[in-house]
């Protein structure tokens, strides 16, 4: 049996089994320094702690459950991570450089079932969500990686926009949060996380009564049902009153901001007409509302090509003059095809086609 990783518990959880066992509250302080302050690698190297608990420790947890297959940077330095896990799947890790600091964006199920038209990830239904461990080794990984290659650099903000819907696998990543955000581990601040959703409007309401102050970021991408229904399935499960219903019950509890991804998809989704459409739905929040428009990183596999320039400026204007708060989001490197879920397909492509030359043999 594969033994639960020691990053998926938080330091309640850690304290909860220190105690189960026997042994002595401010043992999960001392074993919480050397996981994420000192980041070591083994329980051996815990030289504080007892031989009987590292024995303990060795018994009960493994360390880190991914494997590194392939690291992948851009011109931009954007460095990508291929990882597989002990069950011989694979999942994909984004390490970005910002002005303000680094971001990690992370993946929380092998593939999803949600299904969307545009995403490489969507093509794979989703074999299993990953557990609250292999998600903050993801980020221990990267902030390893920096240790060694950037000494000093921390992972100051995390992005769950990688492969899966997080909300598909609440428990887990609530669990992940609370990891990363605690103030004696990691210490990411929690208005340094962002969670994208694809709407599933039940979480966002309970995620709205979670009281953290993670930013919440929903993927809308359509400003009327019919153009959402046609690329999001998710949207006739819960259409967009449903879901601006969640949205609005989320705002009044928190009055925190939501972040509105609209990625931009040439005479799909982009034309003037659904910008004012847009800012239309928008205005009654228009102060918690934040648009986030991305140009489209098309994928192999589906029909659907990037707006023209000239149509992402136009209608970024449209949201400004309707005093929309929107960006155009900066891409990140593009010579690796890094939007989330590419490197994987791509890799699980060349595997097929490895094996397709080999059975021709
Ligand atoms: N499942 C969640 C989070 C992961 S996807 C969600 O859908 O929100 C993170 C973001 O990337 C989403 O807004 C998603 O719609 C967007 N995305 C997916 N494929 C993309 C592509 N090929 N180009 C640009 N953005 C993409
Ligand atoms: Fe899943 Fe998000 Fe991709 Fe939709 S966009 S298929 S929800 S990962």
């Amino acid at each position: 049996m594969t033994q639960e990783s020691i990053y998926g518990l938080t330091r309640d959880n850690l304290t909860e089994w220190l105690l189960s066992v026997g042994e002595k509250r401010f043992r999960a302080d001392q074993i919480w320094k050397w996981l994420y302050d000192q980041r070591v690698d083994t329980f051996a190297e815990m030289n504080n702690l007892p031989q009987s608990l590292i024995d303990r420790l060795n018994e009960h947890f493994s360390f880190s459950p991914l494997e590194i297959k392939i690291v992948q940077k851009a011109e931009d330095k954007t460095t990508k991570f291929l990882f597989q896990l002990s069950d011989q799947t694979m999942i994909e890790t984004v390490l970005m450089y910002h002005s303000y600091g680094t971001s990690v964006c992370v993946t929380t199920q092998i593939g999803c079932n949600i299904g969307c038209k545009f995403c490489a990830s969507g093509l794979i239904p989703k074999q299993r969500d990953l557990s609250a461990g292999e998600i903050v080794a993801q980020i221990m990984f990267i902030q390893k990686y920096l240790d060694r290659e950037e000494p000093g650099t921390k992972v100051s903000h995390i992005v769950v926009m990688g492969i899966g819907e997080p909300f598909d696998n609440y428990d887990n990543v609530m669990t992940f949060l609370r990891v990363v955000n605690d103030d004696k581990g990691l210490a990411i601040g929690a208005r340094h996380i962002t969670v994208s959703t694809s709407g599933l409007a039940p979480k966002i309401k309970e995620f709205a009564r979670e009281g953290i102050q993670v930013n919440l970021a929903v993927s809308l991408h359509a400003s009327n049902n019919e153009v959402r229904s046609s690329m999001m399935r998710i949207n006739n499960k819960y259409p967009m009153d449903e879901l601006f219903e969640a949205i609005y019950e989320y705002t009044s509890l928190t009055n925190r901001r939501v972040t509105f991804e609209h990625i931009l998809i040439d005479g799909v989704n982009d034309k003037p007409e659904h910008a004012q459409e847009l800012a239309d739905l928008l205005k009654p929040m228009r102060k918690l509302a934040y648009v986030n428009l991305i140009p489209y990183n098309p994928v192999v596999e589906n029909p659907y090509e990037r707006s023209k320039p000239e149509n992402i400026a136009k209608f970024f204007d449209i949201l400004m003059q309707n005093k929309i708060n929107c960006v155009v989001r900066k891409e990140h490197g593009t010579d690796i095809e890094a939007a989330c879920g590419q490197l994987r397909s791509q890799y699980l492509r060349k595997q097929r086609r490895k094996r397709a030359e080999a059975s021709e043999k």
